[in-house]
């Protein structure tokens, strides 16, 4: 039955494996997963902590900020949060653009 169970553990790695890949693919095309695609704060006050209420797109684990640039990207000041997960050490960068709301 040994190898019924090895062959057991490796679907199950695999089924993880596949997961992650979705997960990972999920990010990078959802808002603030590319520079095409920021996410609007107010403030770039907000970019951090929106960044880091973030889970690992691997593995779920929690972010740290490994640093908070401005970038500029066809025209527009763009802030990256450079982040790196404390579990799987994936690195993994949201992007933002600040807008600050029209004075009435
Ligand atoms: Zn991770």
């Amino acid at each position: 039955m040994i190898f019924r169970k090895r062959t057991e553990r490796r679907a199950a790695e695999r089924a993880a494996a596949k997961l992650a890949e979705q997960r990972e693919k999920l990010f990078f095309a959802s808002d603030g997963g590319s520079m095409d695609r920021p996410i609007a704060v107010e403030s770039a006050s907000l970019v951090e902590p929106r960044a880091l209420s973030q889970p690992c797109p691997k593995c779920e684990g929690a972010l740290r900020l490994v640093s908070h640039d401005a970038v500029a990207h066809k025209g527009a000041m763009l802030r990256a949060a450079r982040t790196q997960c404390s579990l799987c050490a994936s690195p993994w960068t949201m992007w933002f653009r600040v807008e600050r709301p029209l004075p009435n």
